[in-house]
């Protein structure tokens, strides 16, 4: 299977400052990031969502409160027919120096563990942070780039622009 992994925070959600998600409960989505997905999952991309949390072992948000939120964000999906596969994330503090905290290539690894079926030379990387080029290059995927040029990527202006490079 074809899969689009994707970012989270910046990407498809709005992304704030470590100390505002504390307080942060209900998902934003980005401008365009639906209609994209949408159009991802035409194309036969399975839809898989990696994300770093480290704001959970660092204490900025609980473990309930991460989950509470990603419920809120998959119920606004299917709402609007987008199915996520799956969702991998990374709850560790830098500090732990863990292997799945992007750019580390463990939460992919866990996704082609559980997935055999995926084919990395026909699957794509969206971020918005070096990281996520990073990761993408390292696994020969891919990349697209939200914002700022950085490394081996298609620079896009936000998700929707996806649209128009793919
Ligand atoms: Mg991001
Ligand atoms: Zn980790």
């Amino acid at each position: 299977m074809n899969v689009a992994f994707l970012d989270r925070d910046g990407t498809i959600v709005k992304d704030y400052e470590d100390s505002t998600w504390s307080r942060i409960t209900r998902p934003e989505f980005i401008e365009g990031a639906i209609s994209t997905l949408r159009k991802l999952q035409t194309l036969d991309y399975r839809l898989i969502i990696i994300t770093n949390q480290y704001l959970i072992n660092e204490g900025y948000i609980s473990i309930n409160q991460y989950h509470q939120f990603t419920s809120l964000m998959l119920e606004e999906l299917i709402r609007n027919e987008i199915e996520i596969t799956d969702i991998f994330f990374c709850p560790h503090a830098k500090r732990e120096q863990c292997n799945c905290m992007k750019s580390k290539t463990g939460m992919i690894e866990a996704a082609l563990t559980k997935y055999t079926n995926i084919d990395l030379s026909e699957s794509i990387l969206i971020g918005d942070s070096p990281v996520d080029v990073e990761l993408a290059n390292q696994m020969n995927i891919k990349a697209f780039k939200i914002g700022l040029p950085y490394g081996n990527s298609t620079n896009v202006t936000s998700l929707y622009d996806v649209q128009n490079k793919l």
